[in-house]
């Protein structure tokens, strides 16, 4: 630090740290960014697999959350560096497109750039990486469509699909319970799939959750499940043939705007005032009762005395329902949504077999159930669980479950897990390097020598020895020209993929080896990292 004076004698200060902070460019630029990458790769590599650890994070005002989830996990972690961002960012792609996958997508990047840094140091140019990792990633992704296995499933034979959601959920806290919500993911997505499209919209799966009761009393629904209760105590707690207005418009008289003025001096004033107000919520809960509703679901709130009138009137009601799930109400119920009084017509009703009201423990706690819809395109998973933290890990490991169901319905090729898809592409890219003329070759055995992290790191997470056995499993599988073979994390007995049925979506595997190779050929080709201050 220096002490300097400017032009009229202030003092200020030079911070001689900054002149020292010099950018780093060229090698070491890369060597730089490397570095920051694999950081972040190796957080997630001890949680991959059914042995895989969970990660306790908390956020800066003090919420907890516990998590498998790589995406969650690096979400969740404030990156500060700005490669590793681009390392979040691919997990997050791989959520995007797939919904599993997340941790091995990191982890086959980690090893990508380490396998890249040893050429670097050896003096390999990076664009010739980058061309021989890119060259290596269409060997291995022709590889896979090769071993890929297709399944047929049918509405009566839905087993394969619940293996394959199995297997997602074997890494996760929940795996307790796996089969249970395999088969509730499987149900869930079959009542919403149009298997004729082969598509599957999500949105239409509600995942709803409440803290109380055990994990093995997560149920799914038929319809819709929201987080309300009546508005008043004394509506009926259950009710048949419900016809359902659904409103954006309030239960309230207008509101006179700023640039009005109501002038209120005399008791006959106010008298009228009171009398216009309650003929205005009259005419509204008439309305409503003369185009047949029973029961009225309201984006907004209304106050104590349009409560007292509708329950008077026999009208029930709920207020508060957040726009997503009037949507989906709608949606279910077949009703419309409807944002004018005057609009409301019997046709826009939404209808449903039972509205029932639960209580659940012994809290005030109560949820509305909206079964037997119309429509019955809409199905809520309701989820239970000791606490906050495993209902909100238990909707990520179900929303991953949800993926892969989606993902087989859309394309039923499957590959088989535990690594022993990694395995194979490394040995058949190992093999193709020997035909590659020029420099490319090294990286392309690199990318052979990558792709064996992710079953090295199901074996050190499971407590085996990796080297011994990846090598094991590796000449078992020439041996054997078995490309089934892998990483027997939970000590069956076999370690053959197949038998064990441990499956994971063909495109969900290409697509971790794709993005992995982009944003590592991204990494590799950047050679200054230029922020604001370093100028
Ligand atoms: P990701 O977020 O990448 O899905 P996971 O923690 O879910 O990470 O781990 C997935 C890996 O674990 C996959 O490579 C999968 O093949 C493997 N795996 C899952 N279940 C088993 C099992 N029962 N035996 C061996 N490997 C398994
Ligand atoms: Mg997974």
């Amino acid at each position: 630090m220096a002490l300097a004076f400017d032009e009229f004698g202030r003092p200020f200060i030079i911070l001689r740290e900054q002149e020292q902070k010099t950018r780093v460019k060229g090698l070491d630029a890369q060597k730089a960014n490397i570095a920051a990458a694999r950081a972040v790769a190796r957080i997630l590599r001890t949680s991959l697999g059914p042995k895989g650890m969970d990660k306790m994070l908390t956020s800066p005002d003090g919420d907890v959350t516990i998590s498998n989830d790589g995406a969650t996990i690096l979400e969740q972690m404030d990156v500060e560096n700005q490669i590793g961002k681009l390392m979040v960012e691919l997990s997050r792609s791989q959520d995007y497109e797939i919904g599993d996958g997340t941790t091995g997508v990191v982890v086959t990047a980690g090893a990508l750039l380490e396998q890249a840094e040893q050429l670097l140091e050896r003096g390999v140019h990076p664009i010739r990486i980058a061309e021989g990792y890119e060259m290596a990633s269409k060997i291995s992704v022709e590889h896979l469509d090769r071993i890929a296995q297709k399944f047929e499933f049918s509405l009566n034979n839905v087993e394969p699909l619940v293996q394959t959601c199995m297997t997602t959920l074997s890494s996760k806290i929940v795996n307790r319970c796996k089969r249970m919500l395999a088969e509730i993911a499987v149900k869930a997505v079959l009542a919403v799939a149009d298997l004729e499209r082969k598509d599957v919209n999500l949105d239409l799966i509600k995942v709803e959750g409440k803290v109380g009761g055990r994990l093995e009393d997560t149920e799914l629904v038929e319809g819709i499940v929201i987080d309300k209760d009546m508005s008043h105590p004394q509506m009926p707690k259950r009710i048949e043939d419900a016809k359902i207005a659904i409103l954006t418009c309030p239960f309230e008289p207008p509101k006179p705007k700023t640039k009005h003025k109501v002038d209120i001096d005399t008791v006959e004033k106010f008298e009228a005032l009171r009398g216009q107000e309650r003929q205005y919520f009259d005419e509204m809960v008439q309305r409503c009762k003369d185009v047949g509703a029973t029961l009225v679901i309201c984006q907004w709130g209304f106050d104590d005395e349009a409560n007292h009138l509708l329950m008077h009137r026999g009208l029930p009601a709920v207020r508060w329902v957040g726009g997503v799930e009037l949507e989906l109400i709608a949606i279910a119920t077949g009703g419309r949504i409807v944002p004018r009084f005057q609009e409301l017509t019997s046709e826009k009703l939404g209808k449903a077999g039972l509205v029932r009201e639960k209580a659940f423990g012994t809290t005030k706690d109560r949820m509305l159930y909206i079964e037997h819809c119309a429509n019955s395109k809409a199905v809520t998973v309701f989820i239970r669980g000791g606490n906050k933290m495993m209902i909100e890990e238990t909707k990520r490991s179900l929303h991953d479950a949800l993926c892969v169901a989606r993902n087989l319905i859309r394309n039923n090729s499957i590959v088989y897990g535990g690594g022993s898809a990694e395995i194979s592409c490394s040995l058949a890219v190992e093999a193709a390097a020997d035909k590659i003329p020029g420099v490319e070759q090294y990286a392309v055995r690199a990318f052979a020598d990558a792709l064996d992290a992710v079953p090295m790191a199901l074996a050190e997470n499971s407590g085996l020895q990796p080297i011994d056995t990846l090598t094991a499993v590796k000449a078992q599988q020439i041996k054997e020209n078995n490309p089934h073979l892998g990483i027997d994390c939970n000590d069956v007995g076999t370690n053959d993929m197949m038998e064990q049925n441990v499956f994971e979506t063909l495109i969900g595997k290409k697509q971790q080896i794709l993005l992995a190779t982009q944003v590592v050929k991204m990494i590799l080709k950047i050679d200054d990292v230029i922020s604001p201050s370093a100028y």
